[in-house]
């Protein structure tokens, strides 16, 4: 789960770490009232959308009076920012964030995440912040420094130094990023983040390290344990169909592609959406049902691919173990009874209760192609849509 710029700084701050004061608004009146509390000389106008590459867009001012604070809150709320990682529709800005200016003397990176390999949180750093850190990692990747830390004993002194040297801090500078390591690190263990992205992180004219954007997400599997955290999900920011889908529990995500997948187990869903790709079309969606999943989860998993305008065709790839084919060909047959079937459809059962399942289909009079394995699945689905087209 993602939250935005302000709600991370606040979590942060909750931990020590210093970040600019600011508050968020939702409307011109309050971006105002905000200014006129922070008071100046310079204020930062920030849209609070879930992605980054603000500045670039528009998305991020620095400003010098109350007057262009109120004319950039105008400009921005309501406006469709479009970054690099927004993808070309962009995303409607709702909520701004007023914060008070700092002089930048330095921009730097900073960043902990969850290195899968060693089961450690990784701390990176980079002299380069400000920038686009998949560029600096192409472009110049010696100027990225990382390192893990066992969570056994946690931050040693030893790791803040490291920092420091890596990000040319001395002096007093060294000692705030000594103090700064083992604060985000206390946040990212206990909120359960799986990232911490700080970019930039400053150095300022009179030499105090601050936060001046934050990223943060959070380990969904976790946030049972932090009803705070979970207050904090913006629904408007997440795709409509992917709420839907954890509000039954299904692991969806969508893509960009045009065939629809109900699959169960997410490494046959990961073999399913490769040979889509084999076969030349792109998977609309990553969805596994799971084992086990009720009549009820497998007819709302299927009514959400059937309501995607993008789905030219679905193609069900099911290998019953746990999972029961005759579940799932009673949830499609009763979604597609509720909503119609307009597009193609492949189904490929195979394993527990297969006869019974295929029956189940076969009797429903829908209109379905039959496939024998996964390879002649994914090549009829594919050739039923461009057939189509
Ligand atoms: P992003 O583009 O979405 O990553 O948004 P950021 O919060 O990182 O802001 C983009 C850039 O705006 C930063 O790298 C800074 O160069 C600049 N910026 C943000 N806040 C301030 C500020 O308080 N003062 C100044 N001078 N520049 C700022
Ligand atoms: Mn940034």
């Amino acid at each position: 789960m993602n939250i935005h710029e302000h709600q991370a700084k606040a979590v942060l701050k909750e931990f020590g770490v210093p970040v600019p004061r600011g508050f968020a608004a939702f409307s011109v009146d309050e971006a105002v009232k905000a200014a006129e509390q922070l008071g100046g000389p310079v204020w930062v106008v920030k849209a609070q959308i879930h992605a980054g590459g603000r500045g670039k867009g528009g998305g991020v001012k620095v400003v010098k009076s109350i007057a262009d604070v109120k004319a950039e809150a105008e400009r921005m709320l309501g406006m469709t920012l479009v970054t690099h990682q927004t993808g070309p529709k962009g995303r409607l800005v709702r909520r701004i964030y007023i914060e008070e200016g700092a002089a930048i003397a330095r921009e730097l990176y900073l960043s902990l995440l969850v290195d899968r390999e060693t089961s450690w949180v990784s701390v990176v750093a980079s002299t380069e912040g400000g920038m686009d850190i998949e560029e600096v990692a192409h472009s110049t990747p010696e100027k990225i420094v990382s390192f893990s830390i066992d969570p056994a004993t946690g931050v040693f002194p030893h790791h803040g130094r490291h920092l420091a040297k890596a990000l040319g801090l001395t002096g007093d500078l060294a000692k705030q990023i000594g103090a700064l390591l083992p604060q985000l690190y206390a946040a990212f263990l206990a909120k359960d983040m799986a990232m911490l992205e700080i970019n930039p992180l400053i150095v300022t004219a009179d030499d105090k390290l601050r936060v001046l954007d934050a990223k943060v997400s959070f380990d969904s599997n976790a946030l049972y344990r932090h009803a705070d955290i979970r207050e904090l999900r913006d629904f408007s920011e997440e795709d409509e169909k992917e709420i839907e889908a954890s509000k039954y529990d299904l692991s969806y995500i969508a893509l960009d592609g045009e065939i629809g997948c109900m699959v169960n187990g997410a490494g046959l869903a990961m073999a399913t959406m490769d040979i889509i790709k084999l076969y030349g079309a792109e998977p609309a969606n990553f969805l596994d049902v799971g084992g086990g999943a009720s009549k009820e989860k497998v007819t709302a998993a299927f009514k959400i691919i059937t309501a995607d305008p993008n789905v030219k065709g679905i193609l069900v790839n099911i290998f019953g173990g746990i999972m029961r084919c005759d579940i799932i060909a009673e949830g499609v047959v009763s979604a597609v009874k509720e909503m119609g079937l307009k597009v193609p459809l492949v189904v490929r059962l195979e394993g527990t209760n297969v006869e019974l399942g295929k029956k189940i289909i076969n009797e429903s009079g829908l209109n379905v192609i039959a496939a024998n394995d996964l390879s002649d699945g994914a090549e009829k689905i594919v050739k039923a849509v461009r057939g189509a087209a």
